[in-house]
């Protein structure tokens, strides 16, 4: 970590030290249990981080609520002034953040880089949204009165996130959550609790030099314990959760029973579909990557190739060759493809899988294991693997949160492999690699793909943050960043005004008295 700048990056983020100490972030209340942040690189203990206890959630609630009352008075586009200067915080800290990114989740330099500038890049959209947060205009059947919607500040907004994108899903509700006038509080992973406190460090210094009320970013850390007290709480009209299908299911049913809006952005299964007409090149290029990078630990890896007959030896033996060269280890350095899995449980997770895929009926095409001696001393890092498998099979229907890529063989139409993709219980992201129109424009039709994400001659992984982000089915149905995202993070209003002398009633209706 050393010869990576791990230590300046920490001290530029206001991470203590081992040797300075426990970190809570600026504007933070916690008198919790210290909880230890390892990384997954090399088994080091990074820092400590202090957790919140459920006193401290009510005061971090009333710093929030306080806070909401004035935020949601400043205008729109001011709003989206403050969230302009942060973009320009994280452009100061890109690197120092992004090095923390790789260093304590795990992900590639590159990666960690990417996450934080999808992060400047969503402040920049919302910065030139806060002065469209449009609603539409009506013509009214009454003469002499007017229709029109407008969105208003929704209050407190909470996020609970994923290890696997510490600090860009955070930013991608706050940016859009912030020009809407709403307040956050964020729950991060307690795998990755350091990143959370570097990104709160970053907003506090913005809300501090502006004068704003401190509530309008707060953060607790802590376990799922914690993140049920923000589910279960009624002051919070929105939870925005990012997780498993197990953890939303949970969240979903808590919130609902509160009669709260849930934003899901849970797990998913997906698929390439490699047709006759694909080009080869593209499609391994696209596989591998979607397959193997960041661990295969995105919400968007592929899961699933959908080969036809015809070409799936040519498919499978390109695959091989390009598994073969595949460097494993340190993620800081550079030249390596592929770095560990987030923890040992992980690793147990991925284990497991390639023994059911084996006992149900499997192949293994491209050899798995887990990594050990000189740069593999976490006991994190693992071989991609390759299996033959059917669609029908338990594993392939669940999602293994690391780099096992399912090969399976279609026959006839596309028809016949659009059935395959939609055959899972998650409906996150999904491609096919084809130059035949027929079957591109069948795959993007009411018939084709059933995911919110449907890409044509390029993978499964990776999002820009223009479009709408998220799935269907057991993915949890949210959307997030780009497109109208906005809307779900205001509350819309219907205004009817009647400037004449008279009161006519809708529908033509008479009351006289
Ligand atoms: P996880 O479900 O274990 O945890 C996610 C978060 O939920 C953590 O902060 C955790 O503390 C919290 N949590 C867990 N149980 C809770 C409860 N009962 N109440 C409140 N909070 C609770 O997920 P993970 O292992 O961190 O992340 C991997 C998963 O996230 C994968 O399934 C992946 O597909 C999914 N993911 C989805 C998206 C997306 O946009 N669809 C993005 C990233 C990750």
């Amino acid at each position: 970590a050393q010869q990576f700048g791990i230590t300046e990056a920490l001290k530029q983020l206001g991470v203590k030290a081992i040797n300075e100490g426990t970190s809570t972030g600026q504007n933070h209340f916690s008198n919790g249990e210290i909880m230890e942040s390892f990384s997954p690189v090399d088994g080091q203990l990074i820092a400590t981080v202090k957790t919140s206890t459920a006193a401290d959630y009510e005061k971090v609630m009333q710093t929030a609520t306080e806070a909401f009352k004035t935020f949601r008075l400043m205008p729109a586009p001011q709003r989206g002034e403050i969230v302009r200067q942060f973009g320009e915080k994280l452009r100061k800290n890109k690197e120092a953040l992004g090095k923390l990114v790789s260093y304590e989740m795990g992900k590639s330099l590159q990666e960690g880089y990417g996450e934080v500038q999808e992060m400047i890049d969503i402040c920049d959209f919302a910065v030139g949204l806060s002065r469209q947060l449009h609603g539409l205009t009506m013509h009214s059947e009454r003469p002499g009165h007017r229709m029109y919607e407008q969105y208003h500040p929704l209050g407190v907004v909470g996020i609970i996130s994923a290890f696997n994108f510490p600090v860009a899903v955070w930013a991608w509700n706050t940016a859009l959550a912030w020009i809407s006038g709403d307040v956050c509080v964020w729950k991060p992973s307690e795998k990755t609790p350091l990143c959370g406190v570097a990104c709160q460090n970053i907003i506090a210094e913005v809300i501090k030099e502006n004068n704003l009320p401190e509530g309008i970013s707060c953060l607790i850390n802590g376990d799922y314990k914690i993140g049920e007290l923000l589910t279960n709480d009624k002051r919070v009209p929105l939870i925005s959760a990012t997780g498993s299908t197990r953890m939303g299911k949970i969240v979903a049913q808590a919130v609902a029973g509160r009669l709260g809006k849930s934003l899901l952005e849970l797990g998913g299964n997906n698929a390439i579909i490699v047709t006759p007409d694909a080009d080869i090149k593209m499609t391994v290029i696209g596989a591998v990557f979607g397959a193997v990078g960041t661990a295969g630990q995105r919400c968007t890896s592929t899961r699933r190739l959908i080969i036809h007959e015809s070409i799936y030896d040519k498919v499978k033996d390109a695959l091989v060759l390009a598994y073969g060269q595949l460097k494993i280890g340190n993620p800081l350095d550079q030249n390596n493809h592929v770095g560990p899995l987030i923890d040992v449980h992980a690793v147990k997770m991925y284990t497991n899988a390639l023994e059911k895929v084996v006992a149900q009926g499997g192949k293994i095409l491209v050899e798995g294991g887990v990594l050990s001696g000189e740069g593999y001393e976490s006991g994190c890092y693992v071989k991609p693997a390759i299996a033959e498998a059917n669609n029908s099979f338990e594993i392939v229907q669940h999602e293994t949160f690391a780099p096992v890529l399912y090969l399976l063989k279609y026959s006839g139409s596309v028809e016949n492999a659009l059935e395959v993709q939609n055959g899972v219980a998650q409906g996150l992201s999904s491609a096919i690699m084809t130059n035949n129109l027929r079957e591109a424009e069948l795959f993007l039709s009411v018939v084709g793909s059933d995911c919110g994400i449907a890409n044509v001659n390029i993978g499964t992984s990776g999002a820009e943050i223009g479009g709408a982000f998220g799935g269907e089915k057991e993915t949890g149905g949210g959307r997030e960043s780009g497109s109208d995202a906005w809307k779900i993070y205001m509350r819309r209003q219907t205004n009817t005004i009647n400037y004449t002398t008279s009161l006519p009633l809708a529908q033509g209706i008479k009351f006289d008295l």
